[in-house]
């Protein structure tokens, strides 16, 4: 089995350092969109708050689904689901994905594997593709494409209103998002490491909501 070199970042909360890269949950890429400098403030600098009513109800839905999922579902290796599913359709949650080519490590909510195409899914509260939703989306396509390899078939990122069925937006993982994902992997590894400073939002709606608003200076 190949080793990996892991160990916590020494400064900053829930980074990993793998094979030598900072590796950060892929659900960061989401709350970056929203505000970089909520992350400097959760996980640089430690401040810990109350769970918001919409984060204990988005858990709670999530863990239901997660419940009635395992009823009927079987466990199965990676390599074999993967194999599987050239054949039939597979349905798979909570799938766990980490890249430390590209830094980034992260749960998939939902992923039908067909023998056509991977589609991965993401959660969410409401039905607005956010940049930011779509952002985490290309996250978990990026690390899933690199752990798949040489399989070539087509990968689709998609977006589901929590709860429900209804997928509000999908598009294939194509070279253009793997650029813009790219991207911002390099900008959040030159936060981590000191190069970039996090940026407040300057939409004052945000920071009304945000549940850092008490202890920030730009809030
Ligand atoms: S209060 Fe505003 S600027 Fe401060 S962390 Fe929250 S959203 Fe960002």
């Amino acid at each position: 089995m190949q080793q990996i070199d892991a160990k916590p970042h020494p400064s900053i909360k829930g980074v990993m350092i793998i094979d030598g890269k900072n590796n950060f949950p892929i659900s960061w890429l989401n709350k970056q969109g929203y505000c970089e400098y909520s992350i400097y403030l959760e996980n640089v600098r430690g401040i810990e708050t109350e769970p918001t009513i919409e984060m204990k109800q988005g858990q709670a839905i999530h863990q239901e689904l997660e419940n009635e999922f395992k009823k009927g579902a079987e466990i199965i290796d990676f390599n074999e689901m993967i194999d599987l599913s050239q054949t039939q359709e597979i349905l798979s949650r909570e799938m766990f994905v980490s890249s430390p080519k590209f830094g980034i490590r992260g749960l998939i909510d939902e992923i039908w594997l067909t023998p056509d195409e991977f589609i991965i899914i993401d959660d969410k509260p409401g039905s607005i593709a956010y940049n930011s939703s779509i952002n985490q989306v290309w996250g978990y396509c990026l690390a899933f494409k690199d752990i798949i390899g040489s399989d070539d078939r087509k990968i689709m990122g998609a977006l589901r209103q929590r709860g429900s069925s209804k997928i509000f937006w999908m598009q294939e993982f194509n070279e253009n998002a793997q650029k813009t994902i790219q991207k911002l992997l390099d900008r959040m590894q030159d936060l981590f490491n000191g190069s970039k400073h996090f940026l407040p939002t300057n939409n004052p709606r945000k920071c009304a909501k945000c549940r850092f608003n008490s202890f920030c200076e730009f809030g």
